[in-house]
């Protein structure tokens, strides 16, 4: 490891940062990026881990058995945090709904159950 100044992505100030001795530019300005605290860095930020919690949950409802609705789901958070999409409802042949929308702080999931048909699930 050693130390660089690499600039920030957003308002290109510039921070000392830690990285491998082969890091190339920028990677340095990813990590410079990573540790700002400017808004913009911040907000971006927020908004990674608002995905990252999103796709946990997704993973969690439906990961091992369906990973193919899961990964359609997981598709459409960008377009969800860009606001190019208010929600995305999926109804299954497992007799489930589930919608995704933009919540106040985050990307909310819902599951829903029509429970006189699970056995068939
Ligand atoms: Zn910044």
């Amino acid at each position: 490891m050693t130390t660089k100044i690499g600039f920030c992505r957003y308002c290109n100030n510039q921070r000392m940062v830690e990285v491998p001795d082969d890091a190339t530019e920028e990677l340095i300005n990813q990590e410079a990026t990573a540790t700002c605290d400017c808004y913009r860095a911040k907000a971006e930020r927020e908004k990674e881990y608002q995905k990252e919690a999103c796709i946990a949950n997704i993973d969690d409802m439906l990961g091992k058995k369906y990973p193919e609705i899961a990964s359609l789901l997981k598709d459409s958070i960008d377009a969800i945090q860009a606001s190019k999409i208010k929600k995305i409802t999926v109804n299954t042949h497992f007799n489930q709904t589930i919608r995704l929308q933009k919540a106040k702080d985050g990307i909310k999931v819902e599951l829903e159950r029509k429970l006189k048909e699970e056995s068939l699930a």
